[in-house]
């Protein structure tokens, strides 16, 4: 079988690496493989996988048409190898998938484990229930200018569920946020007093997502949702629903995507979450 796809060698970690890529503007998916193979074993995976991703299949050291230094390494030099390769090609946050060997450099390049098609393992942890949206008096004659609420200095858990992913930093690859995970249609609620100044629908990674400016320095964001309750320059309340759980974006199942940005760095939303 013949496959069109680039390859190309990369000079790291003091070896020459060769990969194969199917290219694209998608989100690129490193594969490593296993002690047995070289980066065309995953070729079967990367005909059904290059619709949607930027394939990159790499020779490991000693295998294929990569280099074979004097020394084989073992997990941790493949996963230098692994990195290299990623800041190499500039991959930005690319999906890494490894077997066997393979699996053991991604490990050690610190990357994500992605297995499609699986599910992701979490450690259930239940959230407090969000309190209620705030009953807001019936309308009156239009008052004096918006009165934008002040932060209240503690935020609102923004959905019911259970975390799947924490907030977690390596050194090619990091989750600033937390996941929380719930049944699509699940509501979305504002973690704290402020502004919308940011909505987007279902643009890629984030999907449908709302980001709320706070004035004391921190903006809270909602992404992946199925539905949007608000729009752009509104004035929220802790509490109000911001829209409904969902997947849209690089999603693999439905949740909220969390991010808490203090003085523009996202920062662990648990330090702030009661
Ligand atoms: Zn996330």
């Amino acid at each position: 079988m013949t496959d069109h796809w680039a390859e190309g060698d990369v000079l790291t970690n003091g070896i020459r690496m060769h990969y194969y890529r199917t290219g694209g503007d998608k989100p690129p998916l490193v594969l490593a493989h296993g002690f047995s193979d070289n980066g065309l074993c995953w070729s079967p995976v990367a005909r059904v996988l290059q619709a949607d991703y930027d394939v990159i299949m790499i020779d490991a050291r000693n295998h294929g048409k990569s280099e074979a230094p004097a020394t084989a390494g073992g997990s941790r030099a493949q996963g230098d190898d692994l990195a290299g390769l990623i800041r190499a090609l500039k991959l930005e946050e690319p999906a890494v998938m490894g077997h066997s060997m393979g699996g053991g450099a991604t490990l050690q390049a610190g990357q994500v484990l992605v297995i499609p098609g699986g599910e992701k393992p979490y450690v259930p942890k239940p959230t407090p229930t969000p309190r209620p949206a705030p009953t807001r008096a019936p309308a009156q004659a239009p008052a004096a200018p918006v009165q934008v609420p002040s932060a209240s200095g503690s935020l609102l858990w923004p959905m019911q569920g259970v975390i799947s992913q924490g907030y977690w930093v390596a050194q090619y690859a990091s989750h600033r946020a937390i996941d929380i995970a719930a049944p699509t249609g699940t509501p979305i609620y504002a973690a704290e007093n402020g502004v919308v100044t940011h909505v987007q629908w279902n643009l890629w990674p984030y999907g449908t997502m709302v980001m709320v400016t706070h004035d004391n320095g921190m903006k809270t964001l909602y992404a992946h949702m199925s539905a949007l309750n608000v729009a752009n320059g509104q004035t929220v309340s802790k509490g109000d629903q911001l829209g409904a759980c969902g997947s849209t974006g690089r999603s693999t199942g439905p949740h909220v995507h969390f991010e808490v940005i203090r003085n523009g760095a996202q920062v662990n939303p648990l330090l702030y979450l009661p």
